[in-house]
């Protein structure tokens, strides 16, 4: 007699040429003659047929669901796995945010550096971007060099952070053989009331918008954003002047905005002039300082100049920057000063970028901080003039130039 429980006969399970596992009997009323020892091989060659099938077909499944430059899921996977997430997302009333983006100028990476290097870019992208994207994010290639970055859970203005610095990312790195390549990108979050193919279509929508005013960015999809977009308008409709842009953007959107832009361009035109700019100049500035925040109206929740130096600040200011130079009232320089508002004065420093003179951007950062302190912003109270003294000092050689603050004093009504 054998001790109870141990195997009384077992038979190897062979799958492919490999040994795979071994079957057991484990019941002692197996006496081990011959005709059991061939029923328990025969036992052993079914599991290896389950085995192998179950195998073929799993692997079936990933060669149509893989797309096999890239290894991402491919199209077909995406819009699967995106018709799963809205239900859920929409069932449980949890986030869902879809990112769409597209390699910048893709063609000329071809056409200068042939087809096999432009495979290899996108081989490079797919892995810069699986390296960046969160447990539970799904990522797929859905066209030549188009991917969708889809986030559960996570919210519009989270997804733009995370899209933010895969953008950058992707510029900061060069790829090897053609150098600096840029994407574009479009985000949109899954609101109560529509369905995957408009939150499919709002990303698209917002990837376009990146692409027409600028490219190498990210745009959120907001009904706000549109409607300052249509108040930007086209080449044949849009506005004269930075006021008259202004005016259009405030009428359409409400609220406290244009009061805001006209104190920030009022507050920076006099800090110019303490600086010695010139008449010329000083004008300039102000123009750009009234179209230095478009973006906080199209997309409520993007800080303003306050979260200097975070992914959602240069959105914000990157954002304005492409409205405010798309719009034509602003030249190369202008919108050089609004999208780099919200760099820190002392990362500029050490890049070796400040030479004595302060930019328009660190001008326009100045002025936006006091009047966001001053007078408030979304509801909330203004602080005094010296509490906001103090707080704007205090940033004078971190955040905010400390050339420009000294003159915040004189340049303040009393
Ligand atoms: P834009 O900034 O407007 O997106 O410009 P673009 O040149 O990237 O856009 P366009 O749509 O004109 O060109 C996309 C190019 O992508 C054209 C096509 O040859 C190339 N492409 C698409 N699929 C692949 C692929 O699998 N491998 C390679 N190497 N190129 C591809
Ligand atoms: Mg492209
Ligand atoms: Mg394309």
């Amino acid at each position: 007699m054998t001790s109870p429980g141990a195997p009384l006969a077992d038979a190897r399970v062979d799958v492919a040429g490999r040994s795979w596992g071994r079957v057991v009997v484990d019941v002692p009323v197996f006496e081990a003659d011959e005709a059991a020892r061939h029923s328990l091989t025969r036992f052993a060659e079914i599991v290896a047929l389950a085995v192998t099938n179950d195998e073929a077909h799993r692997s079936l499944v990933a060669l149509a669901t893989t797309d096999s430059l890239t290894g991402l899921n491919n199209a077909r996977a995406f819009h699967e796995r995106l018709a799963e997430a809205v239900e859920d997302a929409g069932r449980y009333g949890h986030h869902l945010t879809l990112v769409v983006l597209d390699i910048d100028h893709f063609k000329q990476v071809n056409d200068v550096h042939g087809h096999p290097v432009g495979d290899q870019v996108l081989e490079q992208l797919a892995r810069r971007l699986s390296r960046t994207a969160r447990v539970g994010d799904f990522l797929g290639r859905i066209g030549g060099e188009e991917f969708a970055w889809l986030m559960p859970g996570t919210d519009l203005i989270a997804a733009v952070e995370a899209a933010e610095r895969t953008r950058a990312a992707v510029r900061a790195t060069p790829f090897p053989v053609v150098g600096t390549v840029t994407a574009s990108f479009g985000a949109c979050g899954l609101e109560p009331g529509i369905g995957r193919k408009e939150l499919l279509e709002r990303a698209d929508a917002a990837l376009y918008w990146a692409k027409r005013f600028g490219r190498d960015s990210v745009f959120p999809y907001t009904v706000q954003l549109q409607a300052v977009i249509e108040a930007v308008g086209s080449r044949e409709t849009r506005a004269r002047s930075a006021r008259e842009l202004l005016e259009r953007v405030g009428t359409t959107m409400g609220g406290g905005h244009a009061d805001h832009a006209a104190r920030v361009g009022e507050l920076s035109l006099t800090l110019a002039g303490r600086l010695m700019w010139s008449p010329g100049d000083q004008r300039r500035l102000q123009e750009a300082a009234l179209l230095h925040d478009l973006a906080a109206v199209g997309v409520p929740g993007l800080p303003g100049g306050g979260a200097a130096g975070t992914a959602t600040a240069w959105t914000g200011a990157h954002l304005s920057a492409g409205l405010a130079a798309a719009s034509g009232v602003l030249d190369e320089e202008q919108s050089r000063w609004v999208r780099d508002r919200h760099r820190r004065w002392s990362e500029r420093a050490e890049a070796g970028e400040v030479n004595g003179r302060p930019t328009g951007a660190c001008i326009i950062a100045v002025a936006d901080m006091w009047d966001t302190l001053v007078n408030g912003r979304d509801g909330d109270p203004g602080t005094s003039h010296d509490d906001a003294f103090l707080v704007v000092s205090s940033h004078a050689g971190g955040l905010l130039s400390p050339v420009v603050v000294p003159h915040l004093r004189d340049a303040v009504p009393a």
